[in-house]
């Protein structure tokens, strides 16, 4: 398998603050990786890194081989799609459903260009992949916070993208609606092996196909292996600085704070 992402001792600072702090690690094509750890310890400034749109004090970032950096940094973003964990959906925009996904087309071509059939096409693909045909002439404001996540993933793959960054795509949404995301997020990953990163707080609700676990804490990587290894009370405890206990049931794992403790 191949390195897509090449992370070398970087450090990502914002203006008041260090975010990540001299991370290395490497993601092959077609992994499913899952991020967890404290608010605050970095995860989502992980993804803007990988996407070209930190600010990098020190170290590299490489995807697909290439530095990213500038106008390099600009032509690499095509190719990967970013859902953010904020869906800044503007009620009174105007904008259907359809028009929303097709968005992701344009930065393959061009902002003042018409979508051709073949356009057209891919949006149709990917509609039918997420199950959203029914939504398509809803305006995106009359959308519920799970209908716009779904809106949202499948613009990002209208984008046709080589990797997908999903930053806790399952925020705010019930228990039906969490567990239709990340069946979903398990069937992009089967369709098409994209490679993905994914930033999870529900540690027992991980997709079935995520085979590697990047834990974070205090801006640095504190454990990077196997879903198996990371689901450890030791490990998870340390972690959130508090106890906490693991039930093995025959449909899964269910991680939790120990009562009293
Ligand atoms: P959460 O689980 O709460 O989403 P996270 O692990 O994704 O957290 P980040 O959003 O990457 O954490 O933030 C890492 C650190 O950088 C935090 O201390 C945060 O306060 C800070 N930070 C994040 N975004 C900005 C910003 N735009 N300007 C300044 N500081 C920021």
């Amino acid at each position: 398998m191949s390195v897509v992402v090449d992370i070398q001792n970087v450090t990502v600072s914002y203006r008041e603050s260090v975010a990540l702090r001299s991370i290395s690690l490497r993601i092959e094509e077609g992994a499913l990786v899952s991020v967890a750890g404290p608010n605050g310890a970095g995860k989502t400034t992980l993804l803007t890194a990988i996407n070209g749109l930190g600010r990098v004090l020190q170290g590299s970032v490489s995807v697909f081989g290439t530095k990213m950096a500038g106008r390099t940094a600009t032509g690499i973003r095509k190719e990967i799609g970013y859902v953010p964990q904020m869906l800044s959906i503007d009620v009174r925009m105007p904008m259907k459903v359809e028009e929303a996904v097709m968005l992701g087309r344009y930065g393959r071509i061009g902002f003042f260009k018409r979508p051709s059939p073949r356009d057209r096409e891919i949006v149709s693909d990917v509609v039918d992949l997420i199950g959203i045909r029914d939504l398509l002439s809803r305006p995106i404001g009359h959308l519920s916070g799970g209908e716009q996540k779904k809106v949202a993933i499948a613009r990002a793959l209208a984008q046709e993208p080589r990797i997908l960054l999903l930053d806790e795509p399952i925020s705010d949404l019930d228990i039906s609606a969490q567990q239709t995301i990340l069946n979903l997020i398990d069937r992009i990953h089967e369709q098409k092996r994209l490679t993905t990163v994914l930033v999870m707080h529900h540690l027992s609700l991980l997709p079935g196909n995520c085979s590697r676990m990047i834990l974070l804490k205090d801006t640095k990587v504190v454990f990077d292996g196997s879903v198996e290894d990371a689901l450890n009370e030791d490990v998870l405890s340390r972690l959130y600085g508090c106890r906490l206990e693991i039930i093995k049931t025959e449909h899964g794992v269910i991680v939790q704070a120990k009562v009293n403790a």
